[in-house]
Formats: C-alpha cells, sequence, structure tokens
C-alpha cells in the first residue's frame, strides 16, 4: 500500500512567507487574549509598559518581557491558566514539570489543545517514517511530564497501534519480547534507556534485524551522535532527535526528518527565538544561543516568551529537502543552567558523553563528580564498563582510565580523574522529563559552602 507523504501536507509545506503571517495573526491573537484574560499577564505587560496594539510585526515580540520558570512558578497553581477548569471548552488534563528545583509548572489541556497535540505527534511520526497499520512501543513515562501521553495520542490520531511500554528499563526483557512479538515498527524512549536496553539485548545475543523495527525517536536528554550510531547498530534502525517541553505539551515541538539536519519546529504551533543568555538580545541566524518560546494557539495555558535555559541554534530554509518549510533548530546542546564551570573552563555533559562513547569499552552511564579541594577545583568522572570482567586486570583499567581522560581534556580543556566501575551500578535518568543532564553531574561546591554557613 503507498500512502501520501505527509500527514498534513497543506500546513507542513506552507510558504515560509505564508507561516510568518499566521504567526503575526496568532500572536497578536494570543497577546491580546492574555492581556485581557489574564491577571497575572495583564501585571506583567503593564508593568512593562506594554500593550496588545504594540504588537505589530514578528519582530515586536521583543518588546514583550520574558517568562522566567522563577515567575511562572510564582502563578502557581492556576495562574497561567486561559481557560476554565473543566466544563465545555474547559481545561481536562493537567500536565508539570517534575519540579526538581521547586514548585512544578502546570500546563492545563482543553479537548482542543490535546486535538492539535495529537496532530502535531502524529506530523512527527509520519514524518519519521511510520505509518497506519504500523505498532508502536513508547516508552516515554506516563505521568504528570508528557513524554508519554504526546506519542500515545499522536499514534492513535494516525492508526498506528501504540504500546504504552513505560520508561522503567529493568523491564527491559518484556521491551525486547514486545518488539518481536507484536511487530513493533517504532519506538521512543530516553537515549540513556536506549543504550541500557541495546546492550542488555546485545549481551542476550539479539538481533533486532531479525524484528520489524526500523525507526527509533529519542528526546528528553542531550545526545550526540555517536550515541546515535551505537543505538543505530544495537537496534538496526534509523534514529530520529525529537525535543519538547512539558511546559508547552512537548512532543509534538520539533522533530527530524529524514535530512536529520536539524529539527524542524512546528511554526503553526510555536515560535522560536533564540537569544543571547547574557543579554537577552536575539542572536544570529544560525548561531547559538538559548531558546525562547512563545506557544501561538494554546488554548488552556498561557506560555509567552518562556526561556527554556537549552542552548541551540535556530535557523529558516525556505524548503527542507524534505518538503517542509518549518524552521530549525539545532540538536539540543545543553543547559545554560547544566553547563558546569570546572576551574574557569565551561564542561557540559554531552561533550564528555561524546568522548566517552568513542571507547568500546564504555558502558550505559557515567557520572561527574565536582569539589573544591585547598581552594581549587577537583574533577572526577565515573565511567560505567560494558562488562564487569573489563575490570578484572589492573593495568588494563589504568591504561583505559588514562586515554578516556586524555578524551575528555580533547573536548573540555579539563583533565579528570577517571575511575572505571561495575556496570549498571550508577544513578540513571528514566523518566520523560529529564532533559537536563543534572542526573549526570554532582557539584558538591555548592553543599561545602552551604555547610559551612
Ligand atoms: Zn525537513
Amino acid at each position: 500500500m503507498s500512502f501520501r507523504r505527509f500527514f498534513q501536507e497543506e500546513i507542513e509545506t506552507l510558504p515560509k512567507e505564508k507561516l510568518k503571517a499566521l504567526q503575526l495573526q496568532r500572536l497578536q491573537a494570543m497577546v491580546e487574549l492574555v492581556y485581557h484574560q489574564n491577571s497575572f499577564y495583564r501585571k506583567l505587560y503593564d508593568e512593562a509598559g506594554v500593550k496588545p496594539s504594540d504588537i505589530q510585526s514578528l519582530e515586536d515580540i521583543r518588546k514583550l518581557p520574558f517568562l522566567e520558570k522563577k515567575s511562572v512558578r510564582g502563578a502557581y497553581p492556576y495562574g497561567m491558566a486561559l481557560a476554565p477548569i473543566g466544563g465545555e471548552n474547559g481545561a481536562v488534563e493537567v500536565h508539570a514539570t517534575s519540579g526538581t528545583t521547586g514548585k512544578s509548572v502546570p500546563v492545563f489541556a482543553t479537548m482542543k489543545d490535546i486535538e492539535n497535540w495529537a496532530d502535531l505527534n502524529a506530523r512527527e511520526l509520519w514524518m519519521t517514517g511510520l505509518r497506519p497499520g504500523d505498532v508502536f512501543m513508547n516508552s516515554y513515562g506516563y505521568g504528570l511530564p508528557t513524554g508519554g501521553f504526546g506519542f500515545h495520542y499522536g499514534a492513535m490520531k494516525m492508526g498506528v497501534m501504540v504500546i504504552p511500554m513505560g520508561s522503567d528499563a529493568r523491564q527491559y526483557e518484556r521491551f525486547i519480547d514486545f518488539i518481536f512479538d507484536f511487530g513493533v515498527a517504532g519506538m521512543c524512549m530516553t537515549p540513556s534507556v536506549g543504550l541500557y536496553v541495546g546492550n542488555k539485548a546485545r549481551e542476550m545475543g539479539i538481533d533486532f534485524k531479525k524484528s520489524k523495527l526500523k525507526v527509533g525517536l529519542f528526546g528528553a536528554e542531550p545526545w550526540p551522535w555517536e550515541t546515535r550510531l551505537k543505538l543505530e547498530e544495537y537496534f538496526g534502525i534509523t534514529a530520529y532527535d525529537e525535543f519538547g517541553m512539558t511546559e508547552f505539551l512537548g512532543p509534538g515541538m520539533t522533530c527530524e526528518c529524514e535530512t536529520r539536519d536539524g529539527m524542524h519546529a512546528w511554526a503553526d504551533a510555536f515560535l522560536v527565538e533564540c537569544i543571547n543568555p547574557e543579554t537577552g538580545e536575539p542572536v544570529g541566524e544560525g548561531e547559538e544561543g538559548e531558546l525562547v518560546w512563545t506557544w501561538l494557539n494554546a488554548d488552556g495555558t498561557a506560555m509567552l516568551r518562556y526561556r527554556s535555559r537549552d542552548l541551540s541554534r535556530v535557523w529558516w530554509e525556505e524548503r527542507c529537502a524534505c518538503g517542509r518549510t518549518h524552521p530549525k533548530i539545532a540538536a539540543i546542546k545543553g543547559r545554560t543552567d547544566d553547563a558546569v564551570p570546572i576551574r574557569g573552563l565551561i564542561v557540559f555533559p554531552s561533550q564528555i558523553e561524546a568522548a566517552l562513547l568513542r571507547f568500546p569499552e564504555t558502558g550505559a552511564n557515567f557520572r561527574i563528580i565536582v569539589d573544591k579541594r585547598n581552594g581549587l577545583d577537583t574533577f572526577d568522572l565515573k565511567v560505567e564498563v560494558k562488562e564487569n570482567a573489563m575490570l578484572e586486570s589492573e593495568e588494563f583499567v589504568k591504561q583505559l582510565q588514562k586515554q578516556m581522560a586524555e578524551a575528555v581534556k580533547s573536548v573540555t580543556g579539563n583533565t579528570p580523574h577517571v575511575h572505571l566501575v561495575p556496570a549498571d551500578s550508577l544513578p540513571r535518568a528514566t523518566g520523560g522529563e529529564s532533559k537536563t543532564a543534572s542526573a549526570r553531574v554532582e557539584d558538591r561546591r555548592n553543599l561545602q559552602a552551604v555547610e559551612q554557613k
């Protein structure tokens, strides 16, 4: 059977100028709405001296003050709501960020939002090669963060049967069984869960080439190209990067197409800016900065100019080789608040991951431990090995630790103390919400400062 190329051809291929006109129209309507219906925004915009009529062009969005996570938390629980709770046209589902560093940020979805959410996710599943009649295994977490639900609704919308597997990697045997027994064609999970399950399958001698599996979508954590190659090798798939934020009912915000050169950000639903995180000024097209998101067609929750802390790049081609016209963002490099300054240099966990994955001995996880001794930063790196037998030869361990330390130094400028540790011995992030690398960094310097007070 042959299928069409796009899930929603007209909007996915709408010429760039028309998309921009649609964005402006939706932005103006949204600012008008929040100013008149939401006291949080009314106060925010009055204090900044900006009125809805000031938004005459897309660039005028810069007149609106940023939303910081801190200020959004101040509006907890219902301050960001646009719709009544329940009832006709009201919010019928609520999700929330994990709240690991403070109050959760809730997001309210009306039925209209859920319909739009399903469409955006179906576009992405379609774009990465799934078609009606396929079986999709959803291994993001189902819960307060939106990870599991987005692709679940998207798969249902396009006639793909979805298996709500959830993200608990300890049930890897069931992951593997279901892929074969139900003829799974596509799956989604965090890259770290993927590496874990793939490695287990490899140990068990499983060959996924004998299954129907062809596509994997991975997100919720920054992951370097080396991880992609490893996942493709483990599962015999084409691996795609996708990115979303719970505050915007992500996934369904951005995903790679067949070119795998950046992720299309759905411009009819979101306006993405890229700013210098220090000054708040826009950076040039394609230059690195912090992503700032505005939700253009939200019905239940207002999110305008929300600072993500994610570092990436944004560019907008007239038309991608895949035929789509929506702008692109680069793979998330890290978060401004994940950047770990060590001995005066900035280190990102994703850089370290890329360096370690060049070693076939590297297992599924690693942990960065930073401390201060005699006024100087210490930098320790615990790395899981793939097989515990590798730890038996002292000479081998010493050599490998030295080589890994050199590899990390070559990308970060800092030489760590590498300690090889047994497989599966370090804490691991499994949920669909841990886009931060905080699970991988243990910064004891701040603890010390607190204890000394
Ligand atoms: Zn494309």
